[in-house]
């Protein structure tokens, strides 16, 4: 769960009962409270990029979402669902840090149920058809589930309709107060995983890979569809026996011949590489560019893959290892 060093109350959100209900939870916990006139974010402290960062990710901001416009959410989803923004999580590989500006901090919203009025209004104009909704798109809801309850209405309301579906993916493991949603199963919730070397090294603020599948065990037991994202795997020396120990632990954890796995090696692109050595500059991450495959983009920038040799060696090992344990047919994806 998130606690923050600082809330930034934007002054709307105090005319909602969510918003006063925040306000004076944060100030009996003496939890340091600013104000935000006209949507703009001030007051957060920082010199250096590192340190900016940080603070920026020990900042809450309780808003209003006014601009009710859903982005879309291509391929996995047809729109984000705005229900937070930001992570608490500092992972270095982290797809935010290029989005969220240079003081990242988590942004909540008071008007949930206005969030999925819209939400309905988008599902009525794709009828007959069925609409996804993503609500991890730009950020990990999990760690502020305690202040919003937002998930679990979202999750209700999707629960009920069924020309919709709801999708989320976390590292944290915060989902007992979901445990009793009345989900029919219409939402899938994903665990992202890596080995502990990697998280230890990486994910820092993250919980090692027993407790999210010890959270992930719980939300199956719940009745959940679930999945796991093992992302970013790094073809370090043994990977092929860390990784092939932690689908074991899956396997002997979790009774669910169902779970769906997508696998993503790492990969960077020179943007992000630059933005990570701002951040992290003693990083340890592997972004030699000469050791790498450069693939162009879609959106006009390349990615630095591992060379096509590589590749097919760490896709034929989770192809079969997953195989193995489950099926062929619970492999969404190994990219
Ligand atoms: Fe980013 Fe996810 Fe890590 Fe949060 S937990 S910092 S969203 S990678």
């Amino acid at each position: 769960m998130f606690n923050p060093r600082r809330v930034i109350f934007e002054e709307d959100a105090l005319n909602y009962d969510k918003g006063k209900e925040l306000f004076e939870r944060f100030k009996k916990e003496n939890v340091e409270i600013k104000y935000s006139k006209n949507g703009r974010i001030t007051g957060i402290p920082g010199k250096s990029s590192t340190e900016m960062y940080e603070e920026g990710k020990n900042t809450l901001v309780v808003g209003v979402r006014k601009k009710l416009y859903f982005q879309s959410c291509k391929p996995s989803a047809h729109y984000q669902l705005p229900l937070v923004s930001g992570c608490m999580g500092m992972c270095e590989y982290c797809y935010l840090n290029t989005q969220m500006g240079k003081k990242p901090y988590i942004k909540i919203h008071v008007n949930v149920d206005e969030i999925l009025e819209k939400a309905g209004e988008y599902i009525e104009e794709r009828k007959p058809d069925i609409t996804i909704f993503e609500g991890a798109a730009t950020s990990d809801p999990i760690p502020v589930e305690e202040y919003t309850g937002a998930l679990k209405q979202a999750i209700e309301y999707f629960g009920q309709n069924d020309k919709s579906l709801f999708r989320f993916v976390t590292k944290f493991t915060d989902v007992d107060s979901l445990l009793d949603a009345n989900h029919n199963g219409r939402t899938t919730i994903r665990f992202s995983l890596n080995i502990n070397e990697i998280i230890k090294m990486y994910e820092h603020k993250a919980e090692d890979f027993q407790s999210r599948i010890a959270a992930a065990k719980k939300v199956s037991d719940a009745g959940y569809p679930i999945g796991f994202i093992i992302a970013p795997v790094f073809l370090i020396d043994d990977y092929k026996e860390k990784y092939y120990e932690m689908l074991k632990y899956i396997k002997a954890v979790i009774d669910n011949e169902n779970l769906m796995f997508e696998v993503i090696s790492h990969r960077f692109t020179k943007r992000a590489k630059d933005n990570i050595l701002s951040i992290f500059p003693n990083t340890k991450l592997p972004m030699k560019e000469e050791l790498r495959k450069f693939k162009f983009g879609q959106f006009g920038y390349g990615k630095y893959m591992y060379t096509t040799d590589e590749l097919k060696e760490y896709k034929d090992f989770f192809t079969e290892s997953i195989s193995e344990l489950w099926s062929k047919e619970n492999i969404n994806y190994i990219i």
